[in-house]
Parts: structure tokens; sequence; C-alpha cells
């Protein structure tokens, strides 16, 4: 059984997101069509942005005979419809934690690892020209109450120490420069990552990947998994395909089924956005909004939000635990309503798109990348923590070295590859998942 409503898994939907209105179609024979019997030495489940990187960088570097399954349209889940902040790291964890919890030298090592993979995607687009639509050459982090300045201040302490590009804006001088808002109180700018067109991102990969010869079949669904003879068998509807090694790269989709013991380990949580229409100059000038940088709030659920490039308002935020249709209307209504609380200036204007998906957690906070206990040959990257456009790549990317042999697991950081500890009486994730809301809620006061 899904822990979500089914309707959040029927790839066969449109996700109905702007992007979709926004992005030119795949290439015409980049997508192979649903699989039918074949065999390869490396079967990826799931064509997202660790998926697709990882079929990139396995079939252009190492030269690999891969392939790609994807339930929907390549691109489908989370990587086709993100709020596009290529932004770092993938964790809940704060800087100044993650120098209390790793030390400076295993905190940084980390840190780096994800600069690099920003600058991953900023290489990959220029490389494999891929038009991302950049905005913005940073993002920022916003106090969306005065107590929460103290905490951006030690943040921004803390990256001093990691070598991390930061400046901070008290709010006076961040209205002048950036926007003002009931939810402003001054603002963390961080210099490293900046906003994308998301399914343009997906695409490109998608494309790239095809064309250096690795085989992509979207509408492939795997529906059952077993072994024969040293090999895998992934059977979807359309035929089964033998491999020798298989990628997970299913993120927040993981189904029980498929893997249980990886699906232990991971929560999906929703995360929603919508879409003004175009920002006329005036009501721009009534939030003082003149930038293009993605920003969030310093709430633990937090919002998100940023300008498009054609004056479009994306407004994002976490919430509901059930998926149902219904309950996605109210969520829309809410979020609608708390937009114009926090820009007071927007609160008549119309949304013109509602979509969502899942966002991936672990219980160690962190992205979790390696092989199974059960099994060396089958190998996965996921649980990005809502941080995956740059990191998402990045695991595809290291997860082709470590499959190809160019990189050991020793290389990649530690909080990677520790494997987070399962979800104790996993009947009860809906709870947790109620409980965390709450008192997450409860904080955000
Ligand atoms: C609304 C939203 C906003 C977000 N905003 C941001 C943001 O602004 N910045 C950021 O860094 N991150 C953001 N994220 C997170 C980011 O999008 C993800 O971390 C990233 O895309 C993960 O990529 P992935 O390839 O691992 O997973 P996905 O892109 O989700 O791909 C997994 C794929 O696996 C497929 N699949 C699952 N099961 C099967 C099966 N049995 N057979 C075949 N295929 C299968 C699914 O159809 C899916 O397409 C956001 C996520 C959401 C949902």
């Amino acid at each position: 059984m899904s822990f979500y409503h089914p309707s959040m898994y029927d790839a066969s939907r449109p996700v109905g997101s702007w992007w979709e209105d926004d992005a030119p179609l795949l290439p015409v024979g980049v997508d192979a069509g649903p699989a039918a019997d074949a065999s390869c030495d490396v079967a990826i489940i799931g064509g997202g942005y660790t998926g697709l990187s990882c079929a990139l960088h396995l079939a252009r570097d190492h030269k690999v005979d891969v392939r790609v399954l994807e339930s929907g349209p390549l691109g489908w889940g989370a990587s086709g419809r993100n709020g596009g902040f290529c932004t770092f790291p993938p964790s809940h964890t704060s800087f100044e934690g993650l120098i209390k919890n790793f030390g400076l030298e295993e905190a940084r090592r980390f840190i780096d690892s994800q600069r690099d993979a920003v600058a991953l995607v900023r290489s990959l687009a220029e490389s494999e020209g891929i038009d991302l639509q950049p905005q913005g050459d940073s993002t920022m982090i916003v106090a969306h109450a005065p107590n929460r300045w103290a905490g951006l201040q030690s943040e921004a302490k803390a990256m001093e120490r990691l070598g991390v590009p930061h400046e901070l804006h008290r709010a006076g001088a961040f209205a002048e420069r950036f926007y003002d808002s009931a939810e402003q109180f001054g603002g963390l700018q961080v210099k490293v990552g900046f906003g994308l067109q998301p399914l343009r991102f997906a695409r490109g990969l998608a494309a790239a990947a095809a064309r250096h010869g690795a085989r992509l079949h979207g509408h492939s669904k795997v529906l059952g998994w077993t072994r024969q003879d040293g090999h895998h068998l992934l059977a979807t509807s359309g035929g089964t395909i033998r491999a020798r090694r298989v990628v997970v790269a299913t993120n927040g989709f993981l189904e029980d089924k498929l893997l249980p013991s990886l699906a232990n380990q991971v929560m999906p949580v929703i995360s929603n956005i919508i879409v003004t229409r175009p920002l006329t100059d005036s009501e721009l000038r009534s939030q003082r909004w003149q930038t293009e940088i993605p920003c969030s709030n310093t709430r633990e659920l937090l919002f998100y939000y940023r300008l498009l490039p054609d004056k479009r308002f994306l407004f994002g935020a976490r919430g509901d635990t059930t998926g149902k249709p219904e309950d996605a209307a109210v969520m829309r209504a809410g979020m609608e309503r708390r937009l114009g609380e926090v820009f007071p200036g927007w609160k008549d204007v119309e949304t013109t798109h509602y979509w969502r998906g899942f966002v991936c957690m672990t219980r160690s906070s962190f992205p979790t990348i390696g092989q199974t206990e059960e099994d060396p040959t089958v190998w996965y990257g996921l649980g990005y923590h809502g941080n995956g456009v740059s990191a998402a790549p990045w695991t595809g990317r290291t997860l082709a070295r470590l499959i190809a042999g160019a990189q050991t697991l020793a290389s990649v950081p530690v909080q990677l590859t520790t494997k987070p500890a399962a979800i104790p009486f996993p009947q009860l994730k809906r709870w947790y998942l109620k409980l965390a809301l709450a008192y997450y809620r409860f904080a955000d006061l």
C-alpha cells in the first residue's frame, strides 16, 4: 500500500505545473518508449535528476550500457516540478549544527561536496547545452520574525568558518535592496546558488544522456523485481529488463514493495507550489520587490518564493498528510491566503497554477548513498530533504563513479554514507508526520 493517496503516484496524470506550460517538449527519440524485453549492464529505476545524471555519467564517462525505467514521462517526479532553487546543503541540520556534530573538517568536506554539486549543475548546463533559465547569483534566507535574526547571525558565523560566501542584511537595508513584507526581519544571502527552470533542466539531462548512448524508457513502471542466475529481472508492463546491476533512484516515490529495507528509512513529505499570473510593475513596487534571488524563510515549515522570468510569483510551502485531492484544494486555498498575508500588496492577485509532489526525508537528516546490505549489486541514492536540485545530479554522478569503480564509498562524505536508522514502527509513519507538522507549526509561532 502506498503511503499517500493513490492519485499522488498516478504517473498518467499531468503535474499541472507552470514549468510544463513553459518548457519545450523533449526532442523526438530521447524517450525510447516503453521498455520491451532487453538486457543491459545497469538498470536505473527512476527518471529524475538522480537517475538521469547517473545514466548520463555512466554512458558518457564510463561507456557503460545503461537503461532508465521511469513510471511517467521522463522528469515526471520532483525533478520536473520543484521550485527551481539550485541551493545547498541537502539537510535539515544547520551550518552551526554540522560543525557541532561532525567537527570542522568533516563539516567542511560535506559542505565543499555540496558546493561542488551546485557547480556541477552550471557545468552540465554549459557542457551539454541545457538552457536552465538561470536567475540570481545566490539564495536568501529571510528571518520571518524578529527573534529569528540572531539565528541568522549564528549561521553566518558558521558559514564563515566553513568558507561559504555570504552577507547579512538588516531589515531596513534588505527592504532597500530586495523587498519588504509582513514577514521580513532581515536576511542572510548565501552567495552560492541560483534559480532555474527545473523541467528544462530535467529534460536537458535526459536529452544529454540519450545523446551519449543511455536508453531511456518513459511510461515503464517497474512492477516486479526478481533475481535469476545472478541477474536482476525488472518487470514492466511492456517487457522485462535483465541487468547485472540496479540503481534505485526513486526518492520520495519509493514504494515499500519495491525495496522494503530502504523504504523503512525514508519519509516522503508533500511540498506544494502556487504560481500567480505575471505581476504588474506597480504590484511589484507595492512590496518593493526588485530581486531575482530565490528566497526561503526561517519557518520550520518554510515558505519558499521567487519571481520568475515573466514576473509570475512562485510561492511554496510544505503540508498535508494525506495527498487526497480534496485536501489539495484546502492546501491551495490556505497558501493563497498566506501569500496575501506575507505580501499584503498581492492579496488579490489570482494564482494560475497549483501543484505538489514529494520531498524525501531520512532519520539521519542527510541523503543516503550506497549499496544494499542484502545485495551489493543494488545501489541507491535518495533523501535530499527538499534540496535535491543540485544534490540529486551530484549523487547521480557519484553513483556512476562508484559503479564504474572510479571512486570508493570511503571518499564520499561520511554524512552521506552513514546508513540512516530505520523508522521504528513504520506503520506509525503517518502519526509521526502529523506530530512533526503540529510541532513545527507551534515552533513557527
Ligand atoms: C514541490 C517541490 C518543490 C521542491 N523544490 C525544490 C527546490 O526549490 N530546490 C531543491 O533543491 N529541491 C527541491 N525539491 C526537491 C527536489 O525536486 C528533489 O530532491 C529532486 O528532484 C530529487 O530527484 P530524484 O531524481 O532523486 O527524484 P524524482 O525526481 O522524484 O524522481 C524519481 C522518479 O522515480 C520514478 N519511480 C518511482 N517508482 C518507480 C518505479 N517503480 N518504476 C519506475 N519509475 C519509478 C518516479 O516516477 C519519479 O519520476 C522540491 C520538491 C518538490 C516536490
